[in-house]
C-alpha cells in the first residue's frame, strides 16, 4: 500500500510503497478515505525537538481519519466490513487503574497513533476494536475525518458548564475555532476569540463568534466593557500554548472562574500565581478526548445542528501531500484535509 512514512531522522515525509498491516485477533483493518493533518503531523515533518525525542524511525504518521472496515480479526464480533468509522488515537493499557476503573482516556501508558504507533496517512490502517467509532449516517465523510481534534475541542469546551456564561477562547487555529461553535451550541451567552492571524479571526468571525479580537489591536478589558460584562470571563479555554495569551486570559476571568487548558506551551510557562490563587481560579489540563463520552457528545450535537465544515479550508489529493503542509504552514487555513480514494483526491485538488 502507498503510505506516508516519516523513513528518515530529518526534516520531510516520503510517500513510500509499504506492506498492507497485518491483522490481530481483536484488530480491525480500515481503508483510509479521508485524513485530516494536525499541527503534530506537522511538527513530525518539520523534525523539531520535540519530534527528534519521540517519534521512531520509520513511522507511518498521521491520526486524523475516517474510512471503511474492510476486514475484522477472529475476536471482533461487532464491527463489520463496509461500516464508516474513524479511530481514537490514544491506545490505552486496559491495566492502569485509570484504565481499570473505567477512566480510559487518564491512562498512564497512552500510546498515539501516528506518534507511538502506525498511523493513518496511508491506504490502511489496523487499531484494536476498543479504538474504533462507528458513524452514524447523518454524519459526512469530510467532518468525520476530523473527529479527532473535534473532539478535543468538544472534550475542552464541555470541561465545565457554559450556559449562560461568558466564554474566552484564546488561539483561533482549528481546535478553538470549533471549540467557540461548541460553545455557542452549548448555550454561552459571549463567546469571544483571540489570535494575531487576520485569516484565523475572520474564519472564527463566521463560525459566528461575538468578538474576534487581535490582543495587538484591541484589548480584552476593552472588549469586555464594549460588550457590557462587569467581572470577567466564567469559562477560559486556551488553545494557543501562547504564554502571553494565557496571560492575558489569566487577567480577564471573574473570580471563581473555571480554565481549560488544550494548548501546549513549547516549554515552561510562567505566570503570576497569586491571581489563580485570589481569584480562585480552577485550572484544568485537558489531553485527548474521553473515551467515548466525547465521541458520543460530538455525533449528538452534530445531529442536533452543530456545523463546523467551515473550519475545513483545504483539501488535497493524498499525492500533493507537499502542497497540503504548505498550506498548513501557511498558518492561512483552517483544517486541511487529504483524500485516500483514487478518484476523489484527484478530482478534488486545491482549495
Ligand atoms: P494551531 O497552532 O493551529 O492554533 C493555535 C493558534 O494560536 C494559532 O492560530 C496562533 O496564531 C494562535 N496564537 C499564537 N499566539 C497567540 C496569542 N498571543 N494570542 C492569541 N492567539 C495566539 O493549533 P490547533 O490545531 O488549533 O490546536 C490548538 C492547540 O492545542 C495547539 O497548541 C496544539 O498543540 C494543542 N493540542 C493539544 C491537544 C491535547 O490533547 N492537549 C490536542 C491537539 C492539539
Ligand atoms: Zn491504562
Amino acid at each position: 500500500m502507498k503510505a506516508l512514512v516519516k523513513s528518515r531522522a530529518e526534516r520531510g515525509l516520503w510517500l513510500e510503497e509499504i506492506p498492507t498491516p497485518s491483522l490481530g485477533i481483536n484488530d480491525v483493518l480500515v481503508r483510509v478515505l479521508i485524513t485530516g493533518i494536525c499541527g503534530t503531523d506537522l511538527h513530525i515533518y518539520e523534525w523539531d525537538e520535540w519530534a527528534q525525542a519521540t517519534i521512531p524511525v520509520p513511522l507511518i504518521v498521521g491520526h486524523e481519519f475516517v474510512g471503511e472496515i474492510v476486514s475484522v480479526g477472529a475476536n471482533v464480533n461487532d464491527f463489520h466490513p463496509g461500516e464508516i468509522v474513524s479511530g481514537e488515537g490514544h491506545v490505552v493499557c486496559g491495566r492502569c487503574r485509570n484504565c481499570l476503573a473505567g477512566r480510559r482516556h487518564l491512562c498512564a501508558h497512552t500510546l498515539g497513533v501516528g506518534v507511538n504507533r502506525a498511523g493513518a496517512f496511508a491506504e490502511y490502517i489496523a487499531l484494536p476494536m476498543g479504538n474504533l467509532w462507528r458513524h452514524g449516517r447523518h454524519v459526512d465523510l469530510e467532518t468525520a475525518a476530523i473527529f479527532d481534534p473535534l473532539g478535543n475541542a468538544v472534550h475542552t469546551a464541555l470541561s465545565f458548564p457554559v450556559l449562560g456564561e461568558d466564554v474566552l477562547i484564546t488561539g483561533a487555529g482549528p481546535i478553538g475555532i470549533m471549540a467557540a461553535a461548541i460553545s455557542r451550541h452549548a448555550g454561552a451567552r459571549y463567546v469571544v476569540i483571540t489570535d494575531i492571524n487576520p485569516h484565523r479571526l475572520k474564519l472564527a468571525e463566521q463560525m459566528g463568534v461575538t468578538s474576534a479580537v487581535n490582543p495587538n489591536e484591541k484589548t480584552l478589558k476593552g472588549i469586555q466593557k464594549q460588550l457590557g460584562m462587569h467581572e470577567g470571563f466564567d469559562v477560559g479555554l486556551e488553545m494557543s500554548g501562547n504564554a502571553s495569551a494565557f496571560r492575558e486570559m489569566l487577567a480577564n476571568m471573574s473570580h471563581g472562574a473555571k480554565i481549560a487548558m488544550l494548548g501546549i506551551p513549547a516549554g515552561e510557562m510562567a505566570i503570576d500565581w497569586r491571581q489563580v490563587i485570589f481569584n480562585m481560579l480552577t485550572i484544568k489540563g485537558i489531553y485527548g478526548r474521553e473515551m467515548y463520552e466525547t465521541w458520543y457528545k460530538m455525533t449528538v450535537m452534530l445531529e442536533s445542528g452543530l456545523d463546523i465544515k467551515p473550519v475545513i479550508t483545504h483539501r488535497f489529493a493524498w499525492q500533493d501531500y507537499e502542497k497540503a503542509f504548505e498550506a498548513m504552514r501557511s498558518g492561512n487555513a483552517g483544517k486541511v484535509l487529504l483524500d485516500w480514494r483514487e478518484s476523489g483526491g484527484r478530482i478534488r485538488s486545491g482549495e
